[in-house]
């Protein structure tokens, strides 16, 4: 099986809500910043009063690369994207198409979830309506 991330203590909330196909994004309640990966200070001002809010869920797709050769488990080829969310933070992520080839920078995408055991795990997908 593909890996999972293994939760840290600030990461651990995330997560949690992943599992439940919930995308949610930090950010901080001093300087309205959002940000991700999750920590437990804001990387901007340095509060320390996080909240994670309901995250639109869509994106765009920045950069990529397409892997011809993947570690056990993964189906090459496949595809890793450097995604903007609509709230504003990156995210490195898996991209999930069934047309790799047509995959382009700019494309609009949306969250979608993969099933890893007990887990989910966040990956992207092309978003057929928002795109071009
Ligand atoms: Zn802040």
């Amino acid at each position: 099986m593909k890996p999972v991330a293994p939760p840290t203590p600030d990461t651990q909330e995330w997560f949690d809500l992943i599992d439940q196909q919930r995308l949610t994004v930090p950010r901080c309640r001093s300087c309205a910043s959002f940000f991700l990966y999750p920590r437990s200070s804001c990387p901007r001002c340095g509060a320390r009063e996080i909240e994670l809010v309901p995250a639109a869920g869509t994106g765009t797709l920045l950069s990529f690369v397409i892997n011809h050769r993947g570690p056990a488990g993964f189906d090459a080829p496949y595809a890793l994207g450097m995604i903007e969310l609509a709230e504003g933070p990156r995210v490195l992520t898996g991209i999930v198409t069934d047309d790799i080839d047509a995959l382009a920078v700019g494309d609009s995408v949306r969250a979608v979830f993969e099933e890893r055991g007990e887990r989910r795990v966040l990956n992207f997908a092309p978003d057929e309506e928002g795109t071009r």
